[in-house]
């Protein structure tokens, strides 16, 4: 009986452990987390040294009165003390504190959890993630403790703090932890003893209209002598950002299907757009919500910026939409000024020859300091063309996404080829444009 009791893995590989360094409970029930499953770590440690403490009687032969005092200082249960007081063996004991987590897990996972759920009453939330950080010589500690006694069944102090704060705010909230994409993740940062909290951006899907000219998609700053100064005083983005207010966010970043040039209306049903919000405390879209910062984004751009918000979008949807304005057929409405007479038969001849026509066209002269000079192809599928007086006329264009229709119009120095200038051999030039319409 005594011999098999001996051989025990765990009671040996405890006594042994316990010789040489001090354990609390939980830091020593995490060394055996793989036996026995619905067991915290706290009640595992203390099952343990109730065990070894039902034992000590029966081992005492075998262990000398040093091995006895060190196991006595670093076991830290009083059940062990009066039982080697009744075996006559007297001690003065100097509890020492535990070996990897200075005593402090049990006041950790109090303190946090109720920091924590003191926390969560500011923010809306589905699900939820603890995160920790924990000092790198507390994990070199355990890390080191395990290799010296070849511990295999061991749960990291990491993880037990994460489940057991996560257990709890579990209880009281009735919300699951998520590991892929939580809303919020609460940080546990004992590296720097404070919680930090990181909230998954909230994506909402929409278009918007812009009925001004000289409004940017974003913010277009220009260097100057003084600094940097906006090159216009509105953009679509700024105008978006009353909506964080609605959302307690930080702030909002547009994601659009495309853009329009500064000086061209987005007209129609406006372009698809994703806003992301960045750190929203607030993250239900309620019908309420997305009402309200409609009409904000319309009231404090004076009108010049409208938004519609249909609902929630994910992450992966901003590269879908960007990606899909590249092959969206567009509809533009284009007012062209010709230097002389233009008749009705070379606009038929436009409309004519522009139907279903590929252009090939390298990289307006206008855009490129910024960008690559490459040749695209672009169809234009339908042109619609309407005179106004002999020198103006206004063009419906129906073409691919991608497609500059202003240099469709003037040719670019033969850049874009053909042009609506080239077939009639004229000179024009788009003197405004709008954007009637971006199909999905
Ligand atoms: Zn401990």
């Amino acid at each position: 009986m005594k011999d098999n009791i001996a051989l025990n893995d765990i009671v040996d590989k405890t006594f042994k452990i316990l010789k040489e360094v001090p354990l609390c409970d939980r830091c020593l029930g995490r060394i055996y987390s793989t036996y026995g499953a619905g067991l915290s770590n706290k009640l595992r440690g203390i099952s343990i040294k109730v065990l070894l403490t039902m034992l000590i009687p029966y081992m005492i032969n075998k262990l000398s009165s040093e091995e006895i005092k060190r196991i006595a200082a670093n076991i830290k249960f009083q059940p062990f003390y009066v039982t080697l007081q009744k075996l006559n063996i007297q001690l003065d004991i100097v509890e020492k504190p535990c070996y990897i987590c200075g005593d402090i897990l049990d006041s950790i996972i109090e303190e946090y959890t109720r920091i924590i759920l003191k926390e969560c009453l500011n923010y809306e939330f589905n699900n939820f993630l603890v995160g920790v950080h924990i000092p790198s010589e507390i994990a070199t500690k355990e890390e080191e403790l395990m290799r010296i006694f070849k511990i295999e069944s061991y749960e990291s102090i990491k993880n037990e703090i994460k489940r057991e704060i996560g257990k709890k705010i579990k209880e009281r909230l009735k919300l699951q932890p998520e590991f892929q994409e939580p809303d919020i993740v609460f940080l546990v940062n004992l590296v720097e003893n404070r919680l930090d909290i990181i909230v998954k951006p909230l994506f909402i899907s929409g278009r918007y209209i812009k009925l001004g000219r000289k409004i940017s998609q974003v913010e277009w700053l220009i260097l100057e002598k003084e600094g940097y100064r906006l090159k216009y005083d509105l953009s679509v983005e700024k105008s978006l950002q009353p909506i964080a207010e609605i959302f307690n966010a930080q702030n909002v970043v547009l994601h659009a299907a495309g853009r329009e040039d500064v000086d061209a209306r987005m007209l129609g049903y406006g372009r698809p757009m994703i806003i992301e919000l960045k750190n929203p405390k607030f993250r239900k879209l309620l019908k309420q919500r997305l009402l309200e910062a409609e009409k904000k984004v319309a009231r404090e751009s004076n009108g010049y910026v409208h938004v519609f918000l249909y609902g929630k979008a994910s992450r992966n949807k901003v590269r879908e939409v960007k990606e899909q304005a590249k092959y969206h057929a567009k509809t533009y409405k284009v007012l062209a000024i010709s230097d002389v007479k233009v008749s009705e038969e070379e606009l038929k001849r436009i409309e004519n020859v522009f139907s279903n026509k590929v252009v090939s066209q390298r990289t307006p002269t206008r855009v490129l300091h910024r960008r690559p000079d490459i040749l695209r192809e672009k169809k234009v599928y339908k042109v619609v063309a309407k005179r106004i007086c002999e020198n103006l006329f206004e063009l419906l264009v129906k073409c691919e996404g991608g497609l500059y229709v202003k240099e469709l119009v003037d040719g670019d120095f033969g850049r874009t080829h053909p042009s609506f200038s080239s077939t009639i051999n004229k000179n024009l030039k788009c003197i405004e444009l709008d954007v009637l319409n971006v199909s999905m």
